[in-house]
């Protein structure tokens, strides 16, 4: 069986659809969304909707809790990498890769592994 994962959306048992509507026959009650997957918010909301009413409750305190941006954040050359390839590339039976680093204000290239693109934490950006 797989494993199914609740919505966490506060709200999500108020939206009264079909799909919602659970249990024994006369004991039928509207319940949070139970998925495989789901697409909103990191896997984590069945719909939009779900991730809004998290953010509208919980979202300061995150904020908080992680950082508020309290200065106004600058590009510059340092912090200008983006992770980019030839969305029609193509190279059959090729092992080379066209991921490539991307400096958006220089347009200096540099190339990029398979792995390094996927690796969110792979990043030629200085942090600070
Ligand atoms: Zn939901």
């Amino acid at each position: 069986m797989s494993e199914l994962k609740l919505c966490q959306g506060p709200k999500c048992h108020t939206y009264k659809t079909k799909d919602r509507l659970k249990g024994m026959k006369d004991n039928k009650t509207y319940q949070t969304r139970r998925r495989s997957s789901m697409y909103y918010g990191s896997g984590n909301f069945c719909s939009m909707n779900c991730q809004i009413d998290w953010f509208d409750i919980y979202g300061d305190r995150a904020i908080d809790h992680f950082g508020r941006t309290t200065e106004p954040k600058h590009l510059t050359e340092q912090n200008a990498w983006i992770k980019t390839y030839d969305y029609n590339w193509r190279n059959e039976g090729n092992e080379m890769s066209n991921y490539r680093s991307l400096n958006t204000i220089t347009k200096e290239e540099r190339p990029l592994t398979r792995e390094q693109y996927r690796d969110s934490n792979y990043t030629l950006n200085e942090r600070g």
